[in-house]
């Protein structure tokens, strides 16, 4: 791929202030594109205000991807800045409770699906009209190994991703004669916090040191790897640019190959 693949893109992406969302955020940019992120974070929002190409080419805003009101406020700011849209990713996630079902409070798993399936609906319902406008639009919704496989105690992260995986198989139908293209990347585990949260609450449930819980993790892939959350932004830009013009409909693991998640 080119260095400037991405020249002249316009990119929205949900939960983008840290880890995938702005590893991605940063290969874009350094490839063309102009990117207007959101997050929850404001700590993390903050962070981000350092970067050179902050409010030049890096645009942010507190938003909670999960609310619809703010959602609309969000997109008529980025109508501000952007006339049309290139790509959107829906990256936003959280990890959700771990647990056996019984013991899951109904409150936290409904929350898992508010944040990880119906944030999309309302990102990609306000996407569309903007990239029906160019004819041209590359729709990434963030999935998981969990949802390709099961994923015990993980109930409500495993619900939401393998509905992830069904929205874009739609979407990919319905957009297709726009010329807008929707696919599905599926990450292997990635080395950083959010992974060092979900093996410490693990080793809570399970009575199992963080360590041995760790090296499992790393074995349930046949490459035996963390993944970086470099190579999720490497698939996201490629899947932007034009490059991958045809390729729509596609549910693409970036894991170094997970053959299991017990
Ligand atoms: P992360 O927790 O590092 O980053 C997620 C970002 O989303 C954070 O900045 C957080 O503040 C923000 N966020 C959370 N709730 C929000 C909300 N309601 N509105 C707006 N922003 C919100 O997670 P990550 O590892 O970068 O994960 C990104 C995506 O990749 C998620 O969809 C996740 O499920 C998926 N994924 C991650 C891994 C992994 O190992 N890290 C593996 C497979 C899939």
């Amino acid at each position: 791929m080119s260095s400037n693949s991405l020249q002249n893109k316009k990119i929205v992406i949900s939960g983008g202030a840290s880890g995938i969302g702005w590893a991605t955020t940063k290969i874009c940019v350094a490839k063309g594109a102009s990117v207007y992120l959101c997050d929850i974070d404001n700590s993390a929002l903050n962070k981000i205000k350092k970067h050179p190409q902050y409010n030049k080419k890096i645009f942010a805003a507190n938003v909670d991807a999960s609310k619809e009101s703010a959602v609309i406020k969000f997109f008529k700011d980025i109508k501000k800045k952007f006339k049309y849209l290139d790509g959107l990713i829906n990256n936003v996630g959280i990890a959700g409770p771990t647990g056996s079902i019984e013991k899951l409070n109904s409150r936290d798993w409904v929350r898992t699906l508010y944040v990880n399936v119906i944030s999309h609906f309302y990102f990609t319902k306000q996407t569309i009209p903007l990239m029906k406008k160019s004819k041209y639009g590359s729709i990434i919704n963030i999935s998981s190994g969990a949802g390709i496989m099961g994923f015990p105690l993980r109930s409500s992260y495993a619900a939401s991703k393998w509905a992830v995986v069904g929205l874009t198989k739609t979407l990919a139908m319905e957009l297709g004669k726009y010329k807008i293209r929707v696919n599905a990347v599926c990450p292997g585990t990635i080395k950083g916090d959010r992974m060092e949260r979900v093996i410490r609450d693990k080793a809570k449930f399970t009575k199992i040191s963080p360590k041995i819980i760790e090296d499992d993790f790393i074995s349930m892939s046949s490459m035996k790897t963390w993944v970086a959350e470099e190579d999720i932004g490497n698939m996201c830009a490629f899947l932007i640019s034009n490059e991958a013009n045809k390729v729509s409909g596609q549910v693409i693991a970036v894991d170094g190959n997970t053959e299991r998640m017990d």
